[in-house]
This record gives structure tokens, sequence and C-alpha cells, in this order.
């Protein structure tokens, strides 16, 4: 067994690839980097050395192999070689593990196929996640490469939760189930909550508002997974930049009958031209906030709409958990648009939820608690919120490090 402390975390995309090398002795960043445009023309390589200095490289990657082979180039140039045996691991963000894969798994060929097998119910990201795979082992044959499911942290969810409510054979044959998604973010957010709380996980209940270009929120009860807002697919849920989240399953019928939109073209509509996107022209929530303090109308109401549901997902996951100790705002938005986290939590005083304007406006990278000491709660018991950056790849990085050092 190799006695390295480095884990590399891959997150191939269908055409992009991340990347970060992380140090697992200290958790610190040796380089980090992205691939972009993998497949076309002009591709581009942004690799960021340890101590900053970005470098950033056009030139066309044919395929994820190429690409990742140019990554390794630019880690040499740092002295950070792939083959040192410094490098312990490879970690692989794997978008769906289906319910085969509950926990961090060491990739075999067999591994391979099950993710393979997999396909039909996450078509946009398997695909790209399995090539991934692929390209590192063929670079380093030698070397343990795990893969990190988002779906796994779910696969414990009550199966009332995890069921909807359609025909049983019907459902099992195809597999249609909530399997919901940002799972790694989840797991680290609900337990970087309960240490910022003093508290251990087993003790506290969370509510984890994700809310990045996609969102879901999780109830996490004594760190368990207990509901989530995404489902079969990473649609269904909260209003995101581009996908719709929850709608009717009758607007799919009705666009396909009445406004005579193809399967294929619902698909895409729901996906990348809804959301935030289809209510206003604009996906990121900065360009929002900024529109809608011009009076803009149409940014006023696409904030509102978003809003609007993640109170919804606040109460009702507050009904599921029946105790609340904390939320946690993460990911692009939850972590920088303070006026999201002010209005989803506004004039709710009443079930020990509320944010303190001086605190929520403080910018940090840094988990903190952003609700008041005091709080008049009517009897309810007070609810933290808080602002709790995920790290996805430290997570995987840990989870695929505690892997191959300890079989577990
Ligand atoms: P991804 O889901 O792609 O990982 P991120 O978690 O990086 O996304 O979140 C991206 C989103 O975060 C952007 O689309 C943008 O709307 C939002 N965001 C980033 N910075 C800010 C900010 N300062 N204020 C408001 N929104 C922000």
């Amino acid at each position: 067994m190799s006695e390295g402390t480095r884990v590399l975390v891959l997150n191939a995309g269908s055409s992009s690839v991340k990347y970060q090398l992380i140090d697992m002795l200290d958790g610190s960043r040796q380089a980090s980097g992205l691939v972009e445009r993998i497949g076309e023309p002009a591709g581009r390589l942004v690799h960021t050395p340890p101590g900053g200095q970005r470098r950033e490289s056009l030139q066309a990657f044919p395929d994820h192999g190429a690409a990742l082979k140019a990554v390794a180039g630019e880690l040499a140039a740092d002295g950070l070689d792939l083959d040192s045996p410094e490098l312990a691991a490879i970690g692989h963000r794997v978008v769906h593990g289906g319910l085969r894969f509950t926990e961090p798994t060491l990739v075999t060929d067999e591994v391979l196929a099950e993710i393979r097998r997999l396909i039909p119910v996450a078509p946009l990201h398997n695909p790209a996640n399995i090539t991934g795979i692929e390209v590192a082992r063929a670079l380093r044959p030698d070397l343990p490469q795990v893969a990190v499911f988002d779906t796994a942290f779910h696969t414990g969810m009550p199966e009332h939760a995890a069921r909807y409510a359609i025909d049983r054979q019907v459902a099992d044959e195809h597999r249609v189930r909530r399997y919901g998604f940002h799972g790694t973010s989840h797991q680290y957010v609900s337990r970087a909550t309960a240490r910022l709380l003093g508290k251990d996980p087993a003790e506290v209940n969370v509510i984890v508002l994700h809310l990045g270009n996609g969102g879901s929120a999780s109830a996490v009860a004594g760190g368990r997974c207990v509901e989530t807002s995404m489902g079969l697919t990473p649609l269904e849920g909260l209003v995101m930049g581009t996908r719709s989240g929850d709608v009717d399953a009758g607007v799919v019928f009705h666009l396909h009958r009445v406004g005579g939109l193809s399967v294929d073209e619902i698909d895409d509509l729901l996906n990348r031209r809804s959301g935030l996107l289809g209510l206003c022209g604009d996906n990121d929530m900065r360009e929002i906030l900024r529109r809608s303090e011009e009076g803009d109308a149409d940014a006023r109401l696409a904030f509102e709409v978003y809003v609007h549901r993640l109170r919804k997902y606040i109460g009702a996951y507050y009904a599921v958990l029946g105790r609340v100790d904390a939320i946690a705002f993460t990911a692009g938005v939850g972590e920088n648009a303070a006026p999201v986290r002010a209005a989803a939590t506004a004039g709710l005083e009443a079930l020990g939820i509320a944010v303190d304007p001086a605190l929520n406006s403080i910018r940090s990278d840094r988990a903190r608690v952003i609700s008041p000491e005091f709080l008049r709660t009517g009897g309810a018991p007070r609810v933290t919120v808080a602002v709790v950056p995920t790290d996805e790849e430290l997570e995987i990085a840990r989870q695929a490090f505690a892997l191959v050092r300890t079989g577990a």
C-alpha cells in the first residue's frame, strides 16, 4: 500500500474536467484547475499551482484522455508528478450510484460495469464520470481509484420519503424512485454545522440548503439524511439557475399534447431554459440582485419565486424533522447572497427562525452563525441559522483517503 498522503480529486463532466490535488496531512490544496470545451476545436486549461499565479493554456483537447495528460503535465511542471509515490489515490465524483453504492467504493471492472448499468437513470452525468475513471485508470493503473457518489448520503432515506406514489411495479421495473443528489455536500455541511454548534452530528437536526447553479435542500436527523428535494433526476425540488424544480407532471403532457413539443424539447426546456433563466433571462443570482435593485420587475419576480420555493421547503423540512437545531446555507448563492438568506427566513420568528441583518451582511469564507443571539420565539426553540461553506472536493478526498488507508 502506498504511504502517500495526496489525493487527486477528479470531477469529469461531458466536456470538462475539474481537479484538485489535496494533501490529506492538513487538507491543503496543492493545485487545482479546470479543463473546458473538451472535444471542441478551442479548449482551455486553467491551472492554479500552490501559492497562486494561475496559468491558462488555450489548445484543443480531443478527448478526456488528452485533457488529463495535459493536467498531468501542468502538475509535473510544479513538481507534483502524478507518478509520485506521494499520490495515494484518485477520488472521482460520480453522480448516480443507484441503490447499490451507499459508500465510497474502490473501482474494479465490476464496479465500473455497475456504474455503466445506471446510465439510463443518469444519462447526462454517469457517462462522463465513467470516462473520467477510465482515463485516470489508464494513466495510473496501479493506483487505487475511488468512486464517491452524489447519491450515497441519501440512500438511507426512509422508504416513505424515497417512494413516488405511482404504481409500484412500474416504478420498480424502471428503478423510478427519489435518489437525491449533492449528497457529498449535504453530508459535509451537516457535519460542519454540528461542529459549529459544538455538538456531535448524532445529536443535531439540520436543514441544509445547497444553493448553487443547481440547488437542493435536505433534512438531516442525527447525521442521517431523512429527506431531500431532488428525486429520480436533479430536476425536482428548488428553483435553480436553469432548472424549474417542482412542476406538476401534467405540465409535461400539456406541453406535448397541446403545445406540440417533443419529449426532448420539454427535457431541454425544464432542465436548461427554466428556473431563474426562464423567469428573467439571467441565471446568475448576482445579476438578478443587481437588476432587482434597479427596479427590474422580471428579475424581482424571479427572486420572489426562488425564495418562495425555498421557504416552502424550510417549512416542510421543519415538519419532517419535528425539531430543527440549525439551518445551513451553502454553495455559491447560499454562501454569498445575503438577500436570499434574509428573504428565505423573514417572518419565521414564531418557528424560532431569524437572521440578524448585521451578521448576515458580513462577508467571510468561514462557517458562521447569522441568527441573533436573543430571539423572541413565542415558545419555539431557537434555531441557529448559519452560513457553512461547502467543500465537496475535500470531502471526496477524505472519503477516498479513508478507504485506501483503513479499508473503511
Ligand atoms: P455550481 O452548482 O456550478 O457548483 P456554485 O455553487 O459555484 O455553482 O454557485 C454558482 C452560483 O452562485 C452563481 O450562478 C451565482 O448565481 C451565485 N453566486 C456566486 N457569487 C455570488 C454573490 N456574490 N452573490 C450572489 N450570488 C452569487
